[in-house]
C-alpha cells in the first residue's frame, strides 16, 4: 500500500513532528561525518519552505545509564544543522515538559526546532527504562501531542518499533507521512524486492551465512540468480565437501546450506577460486586456488576466475540487489573481489543497482564507486528486514494514502 508523502500534506502554519536519522558520529562536541543531516536537508527544506513549524526528532548511539547522556547529546547537531541552512534551530536540551512545550508554543511558521536524543527517555532516574526504544504507548501519545502532523524521514529505524516512529505515527491526530529519503529507499528497494526488471541477479556476501537465512530464503522466491561471496560462501563450499582450511564456518549451519542449495538448484552461483591467507592479516602469505583449501589456510577474498563468473551472471542483469562485501574489504589485499564486483556494477548502465546497506555501503563508498550505483540504502537492519521480505513497523504506522 503506497503511503501519504510529505508533498501530500498541508503544512501551512502546522506544528509538522519530523523523525529523521541524525545519528552521527560526536568527537569532541562536533559533528565528524555530516552525511546523514546533509541527506535530511531536502525534506527539512520542504517543510519550511512550506511554512510548516518544524520539530526535529533523532536518537543519536545507545543510553543504558545516565552518564551516557552529555556525549551523546545532540546539541552539536543542532549547531551544524544551523549552518547546513544558514538558518537559526532552536535546541531544546530536554525530550519532555514546560521547556519543551514552551519553546514549540514560541515557533512562527518556518522555524525549526530539536528536540534532545530522543533515547535520553530510555534512562530515567537512573533506571534503564527503554521508554523510547521500547516503544512506552504513554510517551508516543505524549510527542504526538505536540504536533498536527508527522513525517517519517529515518530510514535506518524503520525496521523498529519505537516511541519516536511508530508511536508518533499511530497516535497522531493528523496525518503521517513518509519524507523524501524514505520514498527513495521504498522506491528502489521495494520494487526491486516486488516488481522487478529481470533478469533479477542477487549478490550476497559479508561474514555469516546465519545473518543472512532470511534474505537467502525470500530472495530464492524472487531472484534470478543469487551470488554469494564473502566470508559466508565458506559454509557453502564445504556443504558441498570441499576443505575450507581455517576459512570462516558455521559448522552449524551446513546442513542448512545444504538444503538451501537442494532449493536453490543452479540459481545460487558459489566462488570458484578464493585468495588465500596464512593469517588473518593484510600483510599475510597469500595464493590463488581453485578447489580445496589446506588447513593453516583462510579464505579472504574471491578469486579472479570468481570475479569473471560473477561477471558473466550480471551482464544481463537488469536489477541487482547487493548487500554484504565479497572479502575482507577493510584489508586492502583482500579488498579487489569486492571493489571488481563494484566496478562492473558501476558499469551496467541498463540495469538499476542497489546497495542494501551496512558494510556493503562503507565498502562501495570506501572503495569510490558509490556515485556509479543507482541507489544506496541508508539503512543497514532495514534494509536486510526489506530484503527478507517483512513488514518495517515505521513503515507500516504511516497513513495509508486513499
Ligand atoms: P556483514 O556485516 O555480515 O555484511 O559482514 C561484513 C564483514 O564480513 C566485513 O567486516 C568483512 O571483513 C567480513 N568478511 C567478508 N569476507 C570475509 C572472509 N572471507 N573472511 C572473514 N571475514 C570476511
Amino acid at each position: 500500500m503506497a503511503k501519504v508523502s510529505v508533498t501530500d500534506l498541508d503544512l501551512n502554519g502546522k506544528k509538522v513532528l519530523m523523525r529523521l536519522d541524525f545519528n552521527v558520529p560526536i568527537k569532541d562536541g562536533k559533528v565528524g561525518d555530516d552525511n546523514r543531516i546533509v541527506a535530511a536537508l531536502p525534506t527539512i527544506k520542504y517543510v519550511i519552505e512550506h511554512n510548516g513549524r518544524a520539530i526535529l526528532f533523532s536518537h543519536l548511539g545507545r543510553i543504558k545509564k545516565e552518564e551516557d547522556k552529555p556525549a551523546k547529546s545532540l546539541k552539536p547537531v543542532a549547531e551544524r544543522l544551523s549552518k547546513l541552512l544558514d538558518k537559526p534551530v532552536t535546541f531544546v536540551p530536554v525530550t519532555e515538559g514546560k521547556q519543551l512545550e514552551d519553546a514549540i508554543d514560541n515557533l512562527k511558521d518556518g522555524d525549526i526546532l530539536l528536540v534532545q536524543n530522543t533515547r535520553y527517555e530510555d534512562v530515567k532516574d537512573g533506571k534503564y527504562v527503554k521508554r523510547e526504544s521500547g516503544n512506552d504507548p504513554e510517551l508516543g501519545k505524549y510527542w504526538a501531542s505536540l504536533g498536527d502532523v508527522f513525517v517519517n524521514d529515518a530510514f535506518g529505524t524503520a525496521h523498529r518499533s519505537h516511541a519516536s516512529n511508530v508511536g508518533i505515527a499511530s497516535n497522531m491526530k493528523g496525518k503521517s507521512a513518509v519524507g523524501f529519503l524514505m520514498e527513495k529507499e521504498i522506491k528502489f528497494l521495494g520494487n526491486a524486492v516486488d516488481n522487478p526488471e529481470r533478469p533479477f541477479v542477487a549478490i550476497l556476501g559479508g561474514a555469516k551465512v546465519s545473518d543472512k537465512i532470511g534474505v537467502i530464503d525470500h530472495l530464492l522466491g524472487k531472484a534470478d540468480k543469487i551470488i554469494i561471496g564473502g566470508g559466508m560462501a565458506y559454509t557453502f563450499l564445504a556443504a558441498k565437501g570441499m576443505k575450507v582450511g581455517n576459512s570462516l564456518l558455521e559448522k552449524d549451519k551446513i546442513d542448512l546450506a545444504k538444503q538451501i542449495m537442494d532449493r536453490a538448484g543452479d540459481k545460487l552461483v558459489l566462488p570458484v577460486d578464493n585468495v588465500v591467507a596464512d593469517k588473518f592479516d593484510n600483510d599475510a602469505n597469500t595464493k590463488v586456488v581453485e578447489g580445496d583449501i589446506d588447513d593453516g589456510w583462510q579464505g579472504l577474498d574471491i578469486g579472479p576466475k570468481t570475479v569473471a563468473l560473477f561477471e558473466s551472471v550480471l551482464k544481463d542483469a537488469k536489477t541487482v540487489v547487493w548487500n554484504g562485501p565479497m572479502g575482507v574489504f577493510e584489508m586492502p589485499n583482500f579488498a579487489k573481489g569486492t571493489l571488481a564486483v563494484g566496478k562492473y556494477l558501476g558499469s551496467l548502465s541498463q540495469a538499476t543497482t542497489i546497495v542494501g546497506g551496512g558494510d556493503s555501503t562503507a565498502a562501495v563508498k570506501q572503495l569510490g564507486v558509490a556515485d556509479q550505483l543507482t541507489h544506496i540504502s541508508t539503512g543497514g537492519g532495514a534494509s536486510l528486514t526489506y530484503l527478507e521480505g517483512k513488514v518495517l513497523p515505521g513503515i507500516q504506522a504511516i497513513t495509508d494514502k486513499d
